[in-house]
């Protein structure tokens, strides 16, 4: 069923578009510099299937954070939950997402979550597979499955970009590897997260993966399973708890749903048993969400009354 456009949603996304000023694009990934502040998109994807979008709904962004969700919910097909939190913890840690204080204190020395770039980096090296690229295979056909496009491809150019520029990640991870929380090699772990991070989406393949988790794991119109009911469950749990970065406090106040956010601008939201959403939105605010995105979301939840407290 194509998305349709939507008057309604147009006026909203006009008036929170005026905030995109107040934001700037992510720079220290250079390749993501070159997005424009201006650009917003929204997609809503419905549990009967149907879906409405406003603005440039085709702009592709890449997943980025994005990504962590969805890397978390094949590690937990693959590997299962005790094995996942034996390397990864549950709790939010308040720290922006690349911090690197909170992983020399924690004892065990392993990762706060998975939604931190500590706890990211653990997931990924989870991802099964004799090869870089049979790994990173398995992510972006998951990706093509939650999303229901099989399209779906990757930004080299973003890719090698983070690679070339990840100082902070490859400290994470040496940190990681001495504790044994990973055990591979660093360079290839990079280069796949890099990969993961870079998969290209626009804010209707955001929607409709949205409605995924907010369905427990359901596609909306053949009702199959994607992923099993507990995993969507968990995955919904740390997107509200530590999805929007360490502001996740303040956006359960205000918006009040499941929700991750990547430093590209976009927004993944699922409005249990209601709702996909899918935003893109590249200027960004002091802790990495979209400015103009996020007072998109502060909208809807107020008319359709969306917050789940
Ligand atoms: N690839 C980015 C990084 O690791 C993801 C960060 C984000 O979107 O929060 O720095």
């Amino acid at each position: 069923m194509p998305c349709q456009s939507n008057e309604e949603l147009e006026n909203i996304l006009l008036e929170a578009k005026q905030y995109s000023s107040k934001g700037k694009v992510a720079d220290y990934i250079p390749a993501l510099s070159k997005a424009n502040p201006a650009d917003l998109s929204v997609a809503i994807y419905h549990s009967d299937g149907t879906c409405y979008s406003a603005g440039c709904i085709h702009k592709k962004i890449t997943l980025q954070s994005i990504s962590k969700v969805i890397t978390l919910a094949l590690a937990l097909i693959e590997s299962g939950e005790e094995f996942v939190f034996s390397k990864v913890g549950y709790e939010p840690t308040g720290d922006p997402f690349n911090s690197i204080v909170k992983l020399e204190m924690s004892n065990p020395s392993k990762p706060l979550n998975p939604m931190i770039n500590a706890g990211a980096l653990a997931v990924t090296h989870m991802i099964k597979g004799s090869s870089v690229e049979e790994r990173f295979q398995k992510i972006i056909d998951f990706v093509k499955l939650l999303s229901g496009n099989q399209e779906i491809s990757y930004s080299k150019e973003v890719a090698k970009s983070e690679f070339e520029t990840s100082h902070l990640n490859r400290a994470l991870c040496f940190f990681m590897k001495q504790h044994s929380i990973i055990n591979e090699d660093v360079e290839e772990l990079l280069d796949l997260y890099t990969k993961q991070c870079s998969i290209e989406v626009n804010c209707l393949d955001l929607a409709r993966i949205g409605i995924v988790f907010a369905l427990d794991g359901k596609e909306p119109i053949t009702n199959k399973q994607l992923m099993p009911s507990s995993i969507a469950r968990i995955c919904k749990t740390f997107m509200v708890t530590c999805g929007m970065y360490n502001a996740s406090g303040e956006f359960a106040v205000r918006v009040g749903i499941p929700a991750k956010s990547g430093v590209s601008g976009g927004i993944l939201g699922a409005v249990p048993a209601r709702f996909g959403i899918g935003i893109s939105g590249p200027a960004l605010d002091d802790k990495g969400n979209s400015v103009a995105g996020l007072k998109l979301l502060e909208i809807l939840a107020k008319k359709y009354d969306l917050s789940m407290f």
